[in-house]
């Protein structure tokens, strides 16, 4: 069995060394050991410094949906209202969740190749809708990774905050420890991440940074359930989790934290933002376009880029392939019509993002 040798899916990344060794330890007699809880505790804290944010972090077993599914059950009844703010499959998709649990859902959608406004005149579309839907809940993305975009954030947290609404719920899944995500300053509720983009950890974990309004919600909610966020309030004063935690996922999210930490959070989202133009500057001399619109923020950690002319993207992919790079298509609206080159973590580095470039550009060479 061999595997491609330039990694360049936008998730589940190539994994860091040191995530690597943790996963490679053994941890045999689990939270029974006085080591579990400090480990607990200080990879909560480690990814609170990613999110920007001193709430308490939750971590969980399971990918990042499953984060997106608990944060959303836990504090939401049928009948509440949610406003979805949608710039692509992410952004739609958890106005449709919370549909689907019994809320009333009023979605604000853009273009999928937009981001959301940066300033308050921008934002005059959402603030309307706020204004006349009057939403319990309002929910965004940090980067749809489906669509290569970044969307600004923190003057919709000021909109928020000004229109008062109770709970802000933000996907940073495929942005956080890649770009900078200032959860607190942002006033964002619920900030959720998972293990798999830029913290080059397996698809195995999911966290949560949980404000003190939103465990407030969560008690009055009551929701039960494997997904629920109720049970880990209590972790670090009970001394247990809910069920019995996966110790190597946590082991690998603190490795995955702490190795941005020490590189230094600036120059790792620096690495990101010069890598991802270097993508972008190579893309265009190529002759091929991008998905996003001229004005929408790009994001550091993943490109989307659209189809050479005259092939199919099985075609496409799976020439590539051959020539051992492995990219994705893309979900929604771009699907078949795009490919993505996803530049996070591990894999936010010029000499493989050079590697890529190489492949494709012989690669459209043989083609034409
Ligand atoms: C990857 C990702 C998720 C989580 O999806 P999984 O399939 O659980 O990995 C959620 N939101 C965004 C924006 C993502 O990129």
């Amino acid at each position: 069995m061999r595997y491609t040798t330039i990694p360049m899916v936008p998730g589940p990344v190539t994994l860091h060394p040191d995530v690597l060794a943790a996963l490679a330890r053994d941890y045999p007699s689990g939270q029974v050991d006085e080591a579990f809880m400090p480990l607990y505790t200080h990879t909560g804290v480690a990814l609170g410094a990613l999110m920007g944010t001193a709430n308490d972090v939750v971590l969980m077993t399971g990918e990042g949906m499953l984060a997106l599914w608990g944060a959303l059950k836990s504090t939401l009844r049928p009948g509440d209202k949610v406003l979805s703010v949608g710039t692509g499959v992410f952004g739609d998709g958890i106005g449709d969740m919370a549909a689907s649990i019994g809320c009333e859902v009023c979605k604000v959608s853009l273009p999928y190749d937009e981001t959301i406004g940066a300033t308050r005149e921008a934002l005059a579309p959402i603030e309307e809708a706020i204004a006349r839907f009057r939403p319990h809940m309002l929910t965004a993305v940090h980067c749809e990774t489906p669509s290569g975009t970044l969307n600004p954030l923190a003057a919709l947290g000021d909109l928020r905050r000004e229109l008062g609404v109770p709970l802000f719920y933000v996907d940073a899944v495929a942005s956080v420890g890649g770009a900078p995500v200032e959860a607190d300053a942002w006033g964002v509720d619920l900030i959720l991440g998972g293990s798999q983009k830029c913290l080059a950890a397996p698809p195995s974990m999911s966290f949560v940074g949980v404000s003190p309004a939103a465990w407030e919600r969560i008690e009055e909610v009551g929701y039960q359930g494997y997904d629920a966020l109720a049970p880990f309030r209590n972790v670090q004063r009970q001394g247990r989790c809910p069920y019995t935690p996966y110790w190597h996922g946590i082991a690998a999210l603190a490795a995955g934290a702490e190795a941005i930490l020490r590189e230094g959070m600036d120059n790792v989202f620096r690495r990101h933002a010069e890598v991802a133009a270097h993508c972008r500057k190579r893309i265009a001399e190529l002759g091929l376009s991008l998905w996003t619109a001229p004005d929408a923020v790009n994001s550091p950690t993943v490109t989307v880029v659209n189809l050479p002319e005259g092939t199919s993207w099985p075609r496409w992919k799976q020439a590539l392939l051959e020539r051992d790079l492995a990219i994705t298509g893309s979900f929604g609206p771009m699907a078949g019509k795009v490919f993505r080159i996803g530049h996070m973590g591990t894999q936010a580095h010029f000499d493989l993002v050079d590697a890529a470039l190489d492949v494709i550009a012989g690669t459209l060479h043989d083609m034409r």
